[in-house]
C-alpha cells in the first residue's frame, strides 16, 4: 500500500490553479478532481460501477450519518466502508461536524465536543476531536477530516475568533489521537474563519504549519453571497502551503468548480450535481436545463450533443423527458449519471487546460458560455430549504 502523497504536476502562470497527483492506498486521483458525495455510503441512485464508468476517482461519505446508521462498529466488521459499499477506490469521510452544527438547537458545543441528539431517534451523542478520531478509523477513509466548528452567517466577530481557535485546538487534539488508529489514513487539517479575511489568513497559516498531509476550506458556501466566498479564497490561498492539496469543503456546482480551481482549490465535493439532476436540473455548456420542460417533449437527440456519458450514449432527451414528468426510479439513475458525468469530465477537462497552459482561455470561454442559476433564484431556493429544515427541526424537537 503506498502512503499518501500530493505531486504537482503543472502550474498555471496566470493564475493560482493547479494539476497534481494525490496517491492513497486505495488509488491515484489527478487534480482538480470533483468528488461526488455518497451521504450514506452511496451516491444516490447510481452503483459503484457507474461511478466508475463516469469518471469517478474518489467519493464522499458523511460520519455524522454513518455512525448513527448502521453505526461504524458494525461498518468495521466489514473491514470499513470499501469493502461495506462495494467501493474499492479512495474515500474520503467528513468528521461530521457540519451535519452537528446544522441541528441548530439540537446541539451544545463546549470546549470537550459536541453534545447533540440524533435526528434519527434523539438518542444523546457526544461528539469530540477524539472519538471522531475513533469512528473515522473503523469507517477507514483514505482522507479523513477533524472535528472542527462552522459557524452560521452572518456572525459577529467575537463568535468568528471564538469558534476558530476552538477549531485550532480541537486540530492539536485531533492529531494527538489519530496517533492511536490506523497510519495508512491521511488526517487534512481545516482551516476556519468565517467571512473575516484576516481570520481566514490566521486560520491558513495555524493549520498550514501543523503536520497535515493536506487542507481543507471549511465554513464556506453556507448563504453568503457567492462574491464573499470568492473573497474570502482570495485571503486564503496565498497563506496556504504550495505541496499541500486543498480541498473546498461543500462547494461543487459547475462555475464554481472552475472558479475555484482558478482560486488555487484542488478537491471539491457536492451534493449539488446529483440533488438537482434528482429534481430535473441537469447541466449542459451553456448552462442548467429542466429536462422537464415541455421543450424536450418530443426532443429526439441526446440531452446534450457530444455528452460521453451512459445516458447521452442511449437515451433520447424525449424518453428522460417523459421518465422525470413521470417520476420514474430509472430517472433519477439516468440524471445522475449525466450530472457526474458532466462534473467528471469538466474536471479532467480543466485539469488537460493546465497541463497544455490554456487554462485562462478555458475558464474564460467555459464563463462566457456557461449560464449559471442567477443569485435570486439560488437565493430562494436556499430559503425554501431552510423552511424545510426548520419544519423538521420542530417535528424532531416535538418527538422528544
Ligand atoms: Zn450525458
Amino acid at each position: 500500500m503506498p502512503p499518501f502523497s500530493f505531486t504537482i504536476d503543472a502550474e498555471c502562470p496566470e493564475t493560482w490553479a493547479r494539476a497534481g497527483t494525490i496517491s492513497t492506498p486505495h488509488g491515484t486521483i489527478r487534480t482538480p478532481i470533483f468528488m461526488p458525495v455518497g451521504t450514506q455510503a452511496t451516491v444516490k441512485s447510481v452503483s459503484p460501477e457507474e461511478l466508475r464508468e463516469a469518471g469517478a476517482t474518489i467519493i464522499l461519505a458523511n460520519t455524522y450519518h454513518l455512525m448513527l446508521r448502521p453505526g461504524s462498529q458494525l461498518i468495521a466488521e466489514f473491514g470499513g466502508l470499501h469493502d461495506f459499499m462495494h467501493w474499492d477506490g479512495p474515500i474520503l469521510t467528513d468528521s461530521g461536524g457540519f451535519q452537528v452544527f446544522s441541528l441548530g438547537h439540537l446541539r451544545k458545543l463546549s470546549e470537550e465536543g459536541a453534545a447533540f441528539k440524533s435526528h434519527l431517534d434523539g438518542s444523546a451523542h457526544l461528539l469530540t476531536p477524539e472519538k471522531v478520531m475513533q469512528v473515522e478509523a473503523e469507517l477507514g477513509a483514505d482522507i479523513i477530516l477533524p472535528l472542527d466548528i462552522c459557524v452560521a452567517y452572518p456572525c459577529s466577530h467575537e463568535a468568528a475568533r471564538e469558534a476558530m481557535e476552538r477549531t485550532h485546538r480541537w486540530a492539536e487534539r485531533a492529531l494527538l489521537a489519530k496517533q492511536h488508529y490506523r497510519p495508512e489514513q491521511a488526517l487534512f487539517g481545516i482551516v476556519q474563519g468565517a467571512f473575516e479575511g484576516e481570520l481566514r489568513q490566521e486560520s491558513a497559516r495555524y493549520i498550514g504549519n501543523m503536520p497535515f498531509p493536506g487542507l481543507s476550506i471549511g465554513g464556506l458556501s453556507v448563504g453568503e453571497p457567492k462574491a464573499e466566498m470568492w473573497d474570502i479564497l482570495c485571503s486564503v490561498t496565498p497563506e496556504l502551503p504550495v505541496n499541500k492539496p486543498r480541498h473546498l469543503l461543500g462547494v461543487g456546482s459547475p462555475e464554481d468548480f472552475v472558479i475555484g480551481v482558478n482560486l488555487g482549490m484542488d478537491m471539491f465535493d457536492c451534493a449539488l450535481p446529483t440533488r438537482v439532476a434528482r429534481h430535473g436540473g441537469l447541466f449542459t455548456r451553456a448552462g442548467r436545463i429542466n429536462i422537464k420542460s415541455a421543450r424536450y417533449r418530443a426532443e429526439q437527440g441526446p440531452i446534450e450533443e457530444g455528452c460521453d456519458c451512459y445516458t447521452c450514449r442511449n437515451y433520447s432527451a424525449s424518453y428522460v423527458h417523459h421518465l422525470a414528468r413521470t417520476e420514474e426510479q430509472l430517472y433519477y439513475r439516468l440524471g445522475s449519471i449525466h450530472n457526474l458525468r458532466y462534473m467528471l469530465r469538466l474536471s479532467s477537462d480543466v485539469r488537460a487546460a493546465i497541463l497544455a497552459g490554456t487554462f485562462s482561455a478555458f475558464r474564460d470561454n467555459f464563463l462566457a458560455n456557461y449560464i449559471p442559476t442567477s443569485e435570486k433564484v439560488r437565493t430562494d431556493q436556499r430559503k425554501k430549504w431552510q423552511a424545510a429544515h426548520k419544519k423538521w427541526q420542530e417535528g424532531q424537537q416535538r418527538d422528544m
